[in-house]
């Protein structure tokens, strides 16, 4: 039986990625629907090449192209009976609705959009638990956690430890990152991204969004959940058992392939496309601490999924407002987590119950945000 797959966000990295994937397991996979916030050339390119049955653009502009338009057209292409598979590839809040609808319709999510979980990751678990859907990580350390817990029973695990490559400031003093360029923020080391998680991975709010993220997927309390820089990034994460012993997944740093295990899990397939494993190419693996005064972000970040409720959702808004303006030029590199502190300072935070309260926090923190990156 072939698989109806969404691809949400499909001019992106992951977008693109999961394309490629795809055009490989043509045998198992059709893609259903595509979705795009404003690239209208590139995703009419990518709808002529899979001859998707929904096409949606939500910023259409003029004469745009697409069946949909809006941001309905994410629900839409989310929620469509041929689809099982929804890759969730769009990056920012953006992509909550989305997630949430498609677990209500008993679809799969491969969730790459990791600020879904770190908004609301209690209303992703209940909705995915109401309309019988599941969520598979994509992000390839939650990934490399899945593939060596299978099979396994959730009390076995102790903890996690989950890789962080360090970004292009790993070695850098604080006061000399603080006024990095955006060039030099846009400069990974180990792995080719979109723009606002390549920097988010320079301050390490990546990491913190990941510890958020793995707390919800598999249930375990913040202190059972470690970050180590590892700049090689082939060891994708580690889990330790009761027992004491370890697993690790490890490959050379691709997303080709988490996004297709997402799609086949528990099962594996056979893929040619990946470049294959080879421990004497790989070299020397290292492995260090995280240096808390050049990443203060990470902490921030940290410290509000602990505090739980409507702070991770404000942490993740903040860090998306001070992203946006480091990217424009109106604020430093070592603004950003500035930023984020000064919106968590003053917030208050509440059980996050519903939609409408995070989506209410969600504004709130932006507007405290902007606030903080104007003075
Ligand atoms: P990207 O910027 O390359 O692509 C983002 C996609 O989201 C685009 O297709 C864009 O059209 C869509 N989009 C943006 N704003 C939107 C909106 N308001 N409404 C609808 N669609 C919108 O980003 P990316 O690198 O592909 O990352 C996407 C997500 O995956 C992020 O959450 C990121 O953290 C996560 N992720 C990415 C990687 C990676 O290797 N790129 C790895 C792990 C996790
Ligand atoms: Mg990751």
């Amino acid at each position: 039986m072939i698989t109806g797959v969404a691809v949400l966000g499909s001019t992106g990295s992951i977008g693109c990625s999961t394309l490629q994937v795809l055009a490989r397991q043509r045998d198992r996979f059709r893609v259903v629907a595509l979705t795009a916030h404003s690239n209208a050339e590139l995703l009419e390119h990518q709808a002529k090449v899979w001859k998707p049955v929904f096409v949606g653009l939500v910023n259409g502009g003029n004469g745009a192209k697409g069946t949909g338009k809006g941001k309905e057209s994410l629900i839409e292409a989310a929620t469509h009976p041929d689809v099982k598979i929804v890759v969730n590839g769009i990056v920012g809040a953006a992509g909550l609705e989305a997630t949430l609808a498609a677990l209500r319709a008993g679809k799969r999510v491969a969730l790459a959009n990791k600020e879904t979980l770190v908004m609301a990751g209690d209303l992703v678990r209940q909705a995915a638990r109401e309309g019988g859907g599941e969520v598979v990580p994509v992000d390839s350390e939650h990934s490399a956690v899945l593939q060596c817990i299978t099979g396994r029973r959730p009390a076995e695990v102790s903890r996690l430890i989950l890789t962080a490559s360090g970004g292009p400031f790993r070695t850098w003093e604080a006061s000399r990152a603080a006024t990095a360029t955006v060039a030099e923020a846009l400069q990974h080391p180990t792995w080719k991204m979109g723009k606002k998680i390549t920097v988010d991975s320079a301050t390490l709010v990546n990491k913190a969004l990941e510890v958020i993220e793995a707390h919800f997927l598999f249930d375990l309390p913040f202190e059972a959940v470690d970050v180590v820089v590892h700049p090689q990034s082939v060891v994708h994460a580690f889990v330790e058992f009761v027992d004491g012993s370890v697993l690790a997944q490890v490959g050379f740093p691709t997303m080709e392939l988490p996004i297709l295990y997402a799609l086949t899990h528990p099962a594996r397939v056979a893929d040619s496309g990946t470049r294959r494993f080879d421990p004497i190419i790989a070299g020397a693996l290292t492995f260090e601490s995280l240096n808390p005064d050049v990443f203060r972000a990470y902490a921030l970040g940290r410290a509000a999924g602990v505090t739980g409720g409507t702070a991770p959702a404000a942490f993740n808004a903040a860090n998306e407002v001070a992203v946006a303006r480091f990217l424009e030029g109106k604020i430093t590199f070592g603004r950003i987590a500035e930023v984020i502190a000064a919106v968590l300072d003053r917030w208050d935070a509440v059980p996050a119950a519903s939609l409408a309260t995070v989506l209410a926090a969600d504004a709130e923190a932006r507007r405290l945000a902007e606030e903080a990156a104007c003075s």
